[in-house]
């Protein structure tokens, strides 16, 4: 006869890789003493992993769907407005069809990290769990994710410059004359050195689900507007003293490589030097034109 306690130890667990994970990620859910022998621990799920895959595929598909869709919604928009072209001499049409290849490939990166930030908050898996979205809590946890997902950005991005970096981040500035298929062209390393941000948030803090995707189409639908190669955003929000930034910003970051880098603000790059000195004025100019043109 087996002792009262003993009778819920995974005896069935056996040696091998798959079963230890499983034993440890049993475990870690319980969150109870891992070293407590008389813990009850929960059997693990074996539908747990096609689980996990299941949400890295919806995320991914998602989010093809998302860039196919809004990309062919913006261009059919800017096209009736060739006069707002930033960069009118050149034409990156021609890499349409390389930048959407890399994009179906590179996105693999959002699907593993976002799916995965997905997952923890689906399962109760973070740390302090998952808040409720409510009227009181949505526009903070929007805007401390705005922020911090900038600052992620700016410093991965400064990271891709380097010399060790670039060879990676080198796929997405192929396209000096950006257009919406740029939007999302990375190689899978740099996608997935931006996307770990969305993983660490939902283990880390106890954002909402419904912030986190909220945040998430904000983000996808900045990266197209900021990839369409026309300007439409120029304003007092995004010049001085405001911290917002119009489309010309990145636009400039792939025809001068080495100004711009920041994702929604302007703030980091102005701390650190790297805005182009006459990005005011470029958004003086736009201001002007955009009144002439009524
Ligand atoms: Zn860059
Ligand atoms: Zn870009």
């Amino acid at each position: 006869m087996q002792e009262a306690g003993k009778a819920a130890q995974p005896a069935s667990y056996g040696p091998g890789l798959h079963n230890v994970i499983l034993t440890f990620y049993g475990r870690y859910r319980s969150r109870g003493d891992p070293f407590d022998r008389d813990q009850p621990e929960p059997m693990p799920n074996l539908y747990e992993i096609p689980e996990f895959l299941l949400i890295v595929a919806i995320t991914y598909i998602a989010t093809i769907a998302f860039y196919l869709v809004s990309s062919l919604l913006v261009l059919a928009f800017v096209k009736r407005f060739p006069e707002r072209r930033i960069q009118k001499t050149r034409d990156g049409f021609k890499r349409a069809g390389k930048d959407i290849r890399q994009s179906l490939k590179g996105q693999t990166s959002t699907g593993l990290f976002f799916g995965a930030a997905m997952y923890i908050q689906w399962n109760g898996l973070g740390l302090f769990g998952t808040d409720d979205l409510t009227w009181w809590n949505a526009v903070p946890w929007f805007a401390g994710l705005m922020v911090f997902y900038d600052t992620w950005f700016y410093w991965q991005h400064r990271l891709m410059h380097t010399k060790w970096f670039f060879r990676f981040h080198q796929v997405h500035h192929r396209s000096v004359a950006v257009t919406v298929w740029s939007s999302e062209s990375f190689h899978w390393l740099d996608d997935a050195t931006t996307k770990v941000f969305y993983t660490l948030a939902a283990f880390l803090t106890p954002v909402p689900m419904a912030a986190l995707i909220a945040f998430r189409i904000f983000d996808m639908s900045k990266s197209t507007l900021g990839h369409c190669g026309h300007e439409f955003t120029a304003s007092f929000l995004t010049r001085l003293p405001l911290p917002f930034m119009c489309t010309t910003f990145h636009d400039r970051h792939h025809s001068h490589f080495r100004v711009n880098f920041a994702h929604t603000f302007t703030f980091w790059d102005r701390l650190c030097g790297t805005i182009e000195t006459d990005y005011d004025q470029q958004v003086i100019d736009w201001e002007a034109q955009g009144k002439q043109q009524g």
